[in-house]
């Protein structure tokens, strides 16, 4: 697009920032950080277990509707949407829109102890909880932005679709930005989708690290260690597979990783055991490279357990029987990258240059996987300030300097409904 090219883009920004009511959403950002942190100490305080992230979808869709945001509803797995109309456009507009999008969940299981402590530190807030920077700040970064936009009534080209979305951590896939992309509401009308995430002004995620988890599975007869000795063995083979597949050679570039993450089986130290199971996950940047790591996974298991089968076949009457596997696929997020000039980047390096700002790009495995691996102009940033020790209970946030992320997010934001208008 010619208008988004790098020169045009910073004139455009620029227009954007001028404007009065963006102004008045500037105003109000920096006269509430108190509002913002005494929300995110709250937010904190609900648990958000993957799969059980009812309660905040609750508490986010209630904060949605004391805005004034529209068409507010809480989808099947717990997503929560609103929009931020287009005023110009009837409410009932088919065209394009921008997604903002900030996930609700945590690493952390319904049992942890969330006693989220407030403090002053430095001129700025301090915020520690598990989970007060990953997703807190995102959310939180989330909700001020559509509350400045709507308060100040900032001129839209294209109505802004507001998503509070589940699964993102962990074994949750993506599931929630997954499901909303499955939406035929909205199928073929998301012309960019920005992810918050965490904190931080500096960097945007922009290349979709993909990875592929698989549980494996090897059962057998089992059987007493003296009586039943010769039966096959699921732990021996499952241990010679996974160090066969330890030594799969794995390339620097493009960056791939392959990790054994947990291993269980057996009954007792004089038992055979009758199962084990492993899981195991592959990352890449390079989708052929993932795929060639499963096939190695399915060769490895496949020959251990051939092997395993055959010594026991040999041994001959003593065996009860022999080892069968299933190998299931429990997490899929797409490898991708941003093109260097799609015109979410040219606008993101104007706000940035318009605010004198450092754009550094990176590598993750973000809710942004998904619409980049689809082609939707679309990245992962922070949504301002400080943190520390994620995925840990010692987990911190600092607002320090919120207020900069806000209005860098505010302004891409901004621009991309005028991007998105003109498509
Ligand atoms: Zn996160």
């Amino acid at each position: 697009m010619a208008i988004f090219s790098r020169s045009t883009a910073f004139t455009r920004v620029t227009a954007i920032a001028a404007q009065r009511a963006v102004h008045a959403a500037f105003a109000w950002m920096h006269n509430n950080p108190k509002t913002l942190i005494d929300r995110q100490a709250e937010l904190v305080a609900i648990p958000a277990p993957p799969f059980g992230e009812e309660a905040r979808s609750n508490w986010l869709a209630a904060r949605f509707t004391e805005i004034g945001l529209t068409g507010i509803h809480t989808d099947a797995v717990c997503n929560v949407i609103g929009i931020i109309p287009a005023r110009h456009l009837p409410a009932d507009s088919t065209g394009p829109v921008v997604v903002l999008s900030a996930h609700l969940d945590t690493v952390f299981p319904a049992a942890t102890p969330l006693r989220p402590t407030l403090s002053r530190d430095n001129g700025a807030n301090r915020l520690a909880a598990p989970g007060a920077c990953d997703n807190a700040a995102g959310v939180i970064g989330m909700l001020a932005l559509a509350q400045a936009l709507v308060q100040s009534k900032v001129k839209l080209a294209a109505p802004i679709v507001v998503l509070g979305n589940v699964g993102e951590e962990g074994e949750g896939d993506l599931r929630g930005v997954r499901h909303f992309y499955e939406q035929p509401a909205l199928a073929g009308r998301i012309a960019a989708h920005i992810v918050l995430d965490g904190a931080g002004a500096d960097s945007a995620v922009t290349q979709a690290l993909g990875s592929l988890r698989f549980q494996v599975t090897i059962n057998g007869p089992g059987g007493h260690s003296f009586t039943d000795a010769g039966t096959p063995n699921p732990i021996a083979a499952m241990a010679s597979a996974l160090a066969t597949l330890a030594r799969t050679p794995l390339p620097e570039k493009p960056s791939t990783t392959l990790n054994l993450g947990t291993i269980r089986g057996g009954t007792s130290v004089n038992s055979i055991p009758e199962s084990a199971t492993a899981s195991v996950d592959f990352r890449s940047t390079s989708s052929d490279e993932l795929l060639r790591l499963e096939v190695a996974l399915h060769r490895a298991v496949e020959d251990a357990v051939d092997q395993t089968n055959a010594i026991a076949k040999h041994l001959g009457s003593r065996s009860r029987g022999s080892l069968t596997f299933a190998i299931k696929r429990i997490g899929d997020r797409p490898a991708a990258q941003l093109a260097n000039d799609s015109p979410i980047l040219e606008a993101l390096r104007a706000v940035d240059r318009h605010l004198g700002i450092q754009t550094d790009l990176r590598l993750g495995s973000t809710d942004a996987n998904i619409p980049i691996a689809l082609g939707i102009p679309a990245l992962s940033m922070g949504a301002g300030g400080d943190g520390g020790g994620a995925h840990t209970l010692a987990e911190w946030y600092s607002d320090k300097d919120r207020e900069t992320a806000l209005r860098r997010i505010l302004l891409l934001a901004v621009a991309m409904t005028e991007w998105a208008a003109e498509q």
